[in-house]
């Protein structure tokens, strides 16, 4: 019978590799990320500290047989020791030459709630006594055992951490030292023997001598670690199967607190806030594992150990561009200089902020590190929404610095800016933004994994320790909230709730802005505007490959085997300024033109109302005739703006009711009216004259009252009854674009006729509207493309869209409508009342008003498109939707076969990305 080989030294990986039929994805499986990375720099000739990894099969082995080693592990491990003592010339518990090494876990992917490092394994007091004798740094000696006993204790043993957080405390008062740096050869030494005595008190006992034994102990630590709580909840919450298990790294030891030339840091290998290349990160001399990112120390920037340690920097350089190059990825590095020589500890791919993330995808397409294919699938739909985060408004800036209201600095550890009054624990952010909904801060001295609910509930992060590593500056990248960090003059008193910077005290509820951006903390509030497109070049540069993307897969078959344009991303725009944006951000039309919001603009809606109070119909055509110009000059500036893109103006949609005062108001002032005139009656005086009117108004009011509206004499069925009124709107239009045309700049208006259910309503009105535009056509002599179309919102539409393309030249699905009447959910009363419990439940997987119910809706649109392309092939079908600008029903609608989605402008990035996804996932060759 053949032994499984549970443990592989890291220079195995070559022939692990090659067993694994070349797979990288199987070795890391077995080896886990950071194993599989160690054992993978160990190849690329980087200098790693040797050592050996223990598989995640042994763990899954291990906890299937109840805690027993499988066959064969301990004596391969025990193997491999025996090569890293021939390798480091160092032997395991020998107190002469002693090999020390620490115990890793890592899993597949990096996941919190597994055990935490173990460094210094091998000690113990023979060893200690040996060194500190035979070499003359027994200070160093004694700092590493009281570290071994501490991690030992706490992370192996399980007691709990805080007792010798507080002995030592205790101990540094007692004995008049300041800084951990204060304490001499003898204190580490007590310290040591006195951490020993806690050890033996909490765990009943005494902190093993034995370095086989530690050894042991931490290896099936770890093993356990994978069914601990927090590691079982994160899986459950992030989607990670249960059966992967963790991998075990076994590393020789290298010492960052041997001397002054040595020292410890993490690195990545692009900036991971803005992306700029070049390296970036923190380090600390005499410091070992954790001191950089704990926030005891501050750390000193990467840059500086350019001058203070040119060598070890310039090999650091090298070393992170190679690790580019291999995993073509920004890498996150944690190394360790000993004596002046450098050790590369971890490699993995870096977290970074969406800003970062575009211009590192962009940067390393151009150079050919990676396809610029590769580069839009690195960044989100959900990233470059983050791009369009508000920014302080610059002049409010610049207005609170010379106010002196630049409260203090610190790292600019996340971008964007927050406005919010602060508040100093995660609970109580949490409670107060879902009681009131008010814009917080969070700010805590630093952050720890049990504040992440705080942070995501914050507008932003304020923290006085920590630098661009801290857990506060990952977190609040990871997710897009705001961050300065380690602004180190603020000083936070969690018990009275306030905290203190040059004597200028802000208090808990206090007003302050962030600028993660800058670093920059502000006192009270500061104005904020939208970003600027413009300013973010790299962005510009990705959407417009997202472009390509689309526009190349347009030149084939689209997926239903339709002939394809390839996916386009349009806007929703009712005014030539939205048009304007809309273009600036790079929509190539306009999906969805509302021209009641015209109605509404103030000097207009007079006129409006005249229009429907009227009860004549020469009266009503007099207040369309000033209407008239008003619209066709609204279509000119749009249909500038659009510069021949296809323009789809929608007719005449809500019901009258809405351009009327409402009807209770209206009968309050009539009610009013009436008792003053008949008090004037009775005095005799005369009675105003107005009040004719006003019952006039009100009669109408109660006249145009529908028990539902929205189901009632609107859109197209108003148009039937009372033409009128898009007849003036069609002439707009046409009398618009003819104008523009004439001027010499291209016009493709496409005029749209809502709430369609039956082809014969369209076949009531449409003849009518073409025969307006024909006569307009006539009267400017010119010649115009143009189409008339209709809305997809209602079911019945959707189910006979063969027929309904009889009539119609272009669909486009109001898919707001449509959800509402398919679900026969009125949105507005289930969002308030039962849709988010239904999500929360898991009654529905999301909300279908944001993302499209594919199952429900999208049959409905799949059919549609299916009836009226084999009505009319080249029938132009689109989404005007909110969905629009949402990524999976992007997603959605590239898969049915549309041209075009349509969103609001500001969105409109973020559906250029998700197009371009879209079209690469769903590529006939994938
Ligand atoms: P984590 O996954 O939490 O980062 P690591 O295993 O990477 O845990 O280790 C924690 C800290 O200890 C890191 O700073 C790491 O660089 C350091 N460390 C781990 N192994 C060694 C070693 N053999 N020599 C020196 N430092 C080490
Ligand atoms: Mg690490
Ligand atoms: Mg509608």
């Amino acid at each position: 019978m053949t032994i499984t080989k549970w443990v592989y030294t890291f220079g195995e990986v070559a022939q692990l590799e090659a067993e694994l039929d070349g797979s990288w994805e199987a070795v890391r499986s077995l080896l886990g990320g950071k194993g599989a990375n160690l054992a993978n720099m160990t190849r690329m000739g980087v200098p790693v500290p040797p050592g050996f990894a223990i598989t995640t099969a042994a763990c899954n082995a291990y906890l299937q047989a109840n805690q027993q080693l499988p066959e064969g592990l301990w004596e391969q491990a025990t193997a491999a020791l025996e090569t890293v003592e021939t390798a480091t010339g160092k032997r395991f518990g020998d107190p002469q030459k002693p090999l020390l090494v620490s115990s890793r876990s890592g899993a597949k992917f990096s996941m919190p709630g597994m055990m935490d490092t173990v460094l210094n394994i091998g000690l113990n007091d023979e060893v200690a006594q040996g060194m500190a004798q035979r070499e003359d740094n027994a200070h160093f000696i004694y700092d590493c055992y009281r570290r071994l006993v501490q991690m030992f204790g706490s992370v192996v043993l399980g007691a709990p951490d805080e007792v010798f957080e507080d002995a030592l405390h205790n101990y540094k008062l007692n004995h008049a030292r300041a800084t951990d740096a204060d304490l001499t050869t003898e204190d580490w030494q007590q310290v040591t023997r006195m951490f020993q005595n806690l050890v033996k008190q909490y765990t009943q006992a005494p902190f093993p001598q034995d370095a086989r034994a530690q050894l042991r102990q931490s290896i099936e630590a770890i093993f356990k670690s994978w069914h601990g709580r927090r590691a079982r909840d994160y899986r459950r919450a992030a989607g990670i199967a249960d059966d992967l298990g963790t991998a075990v790294n076994i590393v020789t030891m290298v010492f960052g607190n041997l001397d002054a030339n040595s020292g410890t840091g993490v690195a990545f290998t692009r900036s991971p806030s803005s992306g700029e290349p070049r390296l970036f990160g923190d380090y600390l001399l005499r410091a070992q594992g954790e001191d950089v990112v704990a926030g005891i120390r501050n750390p000193k920037p990467i840059e500086q150990l350019e001058t203070e340690m040119p060598d070890a920097y310039g090999e650091l350089a090298d070393v992170c561009k190679k690790l580019e190059g291999h995993y073509r990825e920004m890498q996150d590095v944690e190394f360790t200089i000993e004596q002046g020589k450098l050790w590369m500890l971890q490699t993995r791919d870096g977290k970074r902020t969406a800003r970062a993330a575009v211009r590192i995808a962009v940067d390393m397409a151009n150079d050919a590190l990676i396809t610029r294919e590769q580069a839009l699938q690195r960044v989100t739909a959900e990233q470059v929404n983050t791009l369009l985060h508000p920014q302080f408004e610059p002049k409010a800036m610049e207005e609170a610095r010379s106010q002196g209201r630049l409260y203090a600095t610190g790292v600019n550890a996340s971008p964007g800016a927050a406005v919010g009054q602060v508040y100093f624990d995660a609970d109580t952010v949490e409670r107060v933004v879902k009681e009131s909904g008010l814009a917080v801060i969070l700010a805590r001295p630093f952050t720890k994994p049990d504040d992440v609910h705080g942070m995501l509930a914050a507008k932003g992060i304020l923290t006085s320790a920590g630098g661009a590593t801290s857990h506060a500056a990952v977190v609040a990248r990871q997710f897009g909230v705001p961050c300065v960090a380690g602004a180190a003059s603020i000083r936070i008193n969690l018990e009275q709730r306030s905290m203190r910077a040059e004597d200028v005290v802000v208090n808990e509820g206090d007003w302050i802005s962030i600028d993660g951006a800058s670093g920059d903390v502000f006192l009270g509030r500061i104005a904020t505007r939208a970003a600027v497109l413009d300013e973010q070049s790299e962005l510009l540069i990705l959407l417009e490959w997202a472009d390509e993307v689309c526009a190349a897969a347009g030149m084939r078959a689209g997926p239903d085997g339709w002939p394809s344009r390839g996916l386009q991303v349009w806007a929703n725009a009712d005014y030539p300024a939205d048009a304007q944006r809309a273009r600036q951000f790079g929509a190539t039309g306009i999906g969805l033109c509302r021209t009641e919001h015209m109605f509404f603009q103030e000097n207009r809606l007079p006129v409006v109302q005249r229009m429907i109070l009227a009860q004549q119909p020469d009266e009503r055509q007099a207040a369309l005739d000033e209407l008239l110009p008003m619209q066709r000059k609204d279509f000119e500036g749009i249909f500038e703006a659009m510069q021949g893109c296809p323009v789809i103006v929608r007719l005449l949609d809500p019901p009258l009711h809405e351009f009327l005062p409402d009807e209770y108001e209206v009968w309050k002032q009539v009610i009013s009216k009436r008792v003053t005139s008949l008090a004037r009656y009775l005095l005799g005086q005369e009675t105003p004259d107005d009040i004719a009117e006003l019952e006039r108004l009100l009669a109408r009011v109660q006249e145009l009252h529908e028990n539902n509206p929205m189901l009632g004499l609107r859109a197209v069925r108003l148009s039937i009854m009372l033409p009128q009124i898009v007849e003036m709107q069609v002439r707009a239009i046409i009398e618009a674009a003819a104008n523009v045309e004439l001027t010499g700049t291209r016009v493709q208006p496409e005029i749209m006729i809502p709430l369609v259910g039956h082809l014969n309503e369209l076949n009531t009105i449409q003849p009518r509207l073409k025969r307006i535009a024909r006569t307009v056509m006539d009267e400017k002599r010119v010649e115009l493309e143009y189409k008339f179309g209709t809305m997809i919102e209602i079911p019945r539409a959707a189910i006979t869209g063969a027929e309904i393309a009889e009539a119609a030249e272009f669909f486009s699905f109001g898919t707001n409508d449509l959800t509402q009447m398919t679900y026969g959910f009125s949105r507005d009363d289930a969002e308030r009342n039962f849709l988010l419990k239904y999500v929360e439940d898991g009654i529905l997987p999301s909300n279908p008003f944001q993302t499209i119910d594919r199952d429900g809706v999208g049959q409905l649109m799949r059919m549609c498109v299916e009836g009226g392309r084999r009505t009319r092939p080249d029938l132009e079908v689109g989404i005007c939707g909110e969905h629009g600008g949402d990524a999976d029903s992007i997603d959605f609608c590239h898969l049915i076969g549309l041209d075009y989605v349509s969103c609001s402008p500001f969105r409109i990035p973020v559906a250029r990305l998700a197009a371009a996804h879209a079209t690469l996932r769903h590529r006939p060759d994938n």
